[in-house]
């Protein structure tokens, strides 16, 4: 029953700055909360928006063509885009667990 969750093979999200499709694992996701803030993390609420990890040609990209504001369905300002920045790169950098000790859903195990 539960066939879909245990799978070993982990379903395709798109890259929102070169749209190229891959396991979750290559790529960093971002998420409007409900309250309305930026948050950097798959486990975080809201709709989100996957970007390939550490690049920044493919953030450069999702700038330009306001894919932000598309995928989030809302108003990305230039605020938060240098603080998404920031952090995708910080992401690149330590791809294990942040210093908040979040847990990857989803992956490992098999
Ligand atoms: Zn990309």
């Amino acid at each position: 029953m539960a066939e879909a969750a245990t799978r070993p093979r982990a379903p395709e999200r798109t890259c929102i700055g070169c749209r190229r499709t891959t396991g979750p694992a290559g790529l960093v996701r971002l998420s409007r909360r409900p309250d309305g803030s930026l948050a950097v993390g798959r486990s975080e609420p809201g709709r989100g928006a996957w970007l390939c990890t550490g690049s920044v040609a493919c953030f450069e990209n999702a700038v330009r063509r306001r894919a932000f504001s598309r995928a989030l369905r809302s108003e990305v300002s230039g605020q938060e885009l240098a603080w998404l920045r920031e952090r995708l790169l910080s992401e690149g950098v330590s791809t294990s667990d942040g210093p908040m000790g979040r847990k990857l859903e989803g992956v490992g195990g098999a």
